[in-house]
């Protein structure tokens, strides 16, 4: 696994933002479970809606089999008040993938590089200021499965060492999912805003 071009993220710093005041959708916040880690990330309505969207969230299985997943694109922070790192997604970038399969899919350079140029597109008239990030990614394991990192999963996650960088697994059935963060891939709290 390489790191390519996710280095281009390592070079920011995150803006310092103390009070966090933010109003959540508590019935769409990650399930609930004991954190080892106290970064944060925090879903935007706007990245959630396309999020929902793209994964068929609700959706039963018959019309929703096949995984999916991609880029989240967005903000770092750090609480400089209470000490911790978060993002806020502001928008996906889903993968392309060619072949069917209810397997999880691979992620291809070319995959990755699609995704990143299109976030070089999306920046591209951006002030440094207003630049969007790759914050992470995430996947869906559909139908009975629980939403958690596999053995392959936390490979990919090794691409999101950053302590602002998340990786999300979504089950759009069950309408549950999980987020982690960092090389090892600590579970950590999940947000959706209002
Ligand atoms: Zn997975």
């Amino acid at each position: 696994m390489c790191f390519f071009h996710i280095n281009k993220t390592i070079l920011h710093e995150p803006e310092e933002n103390g009070i966090l005041n933010f109003e959540t959708l508590d019935r769409f916040n990650s399930l609930d479970s004991t954190y080892s880690c106290s970064s944060r990330i925090y879903i935007s309505l706007i990245a959630r809606k396309q999020l929902f969207k793209e994964i068929n969230w609700g959706a039963n299985i018959a019309t929703n089999s096949h995984e999916e997943g991609g880029l989240l694109i967005g903000k770092p922070y750090f609480d400089s008040y209470e000490k911790f790192y978060y993002s806020i997604v502001t928008s996906i970038i889903p993968a392309v993938v060619k072949e069917d399969s209810i397997n999880e899919k691979k992620y291809g350079f070319d995959s990755w590089q699609a995704m990143l140029n299109k976030l070089d597109i999306y920046n591209k008239n951006k002030t440094i200021a207003n630049k969007e990030y790759v914050v992470g990614w995430y996947h869906t394991h559909k139908g009975n499965r629980s939403v958690y990192m596999s053995e392959k999963d936390m490979d990919m996650q090794k691409m999101f060492p950053l302590q602002w960088q998340f990786g999300i697994v979504l089950n759009p059935q069950k309408q549950a999912w999980k987020a982690f963060n960092g090389k090892k891939a600590y579970e950590c709290q999940g947000f959706v805003l209002k």
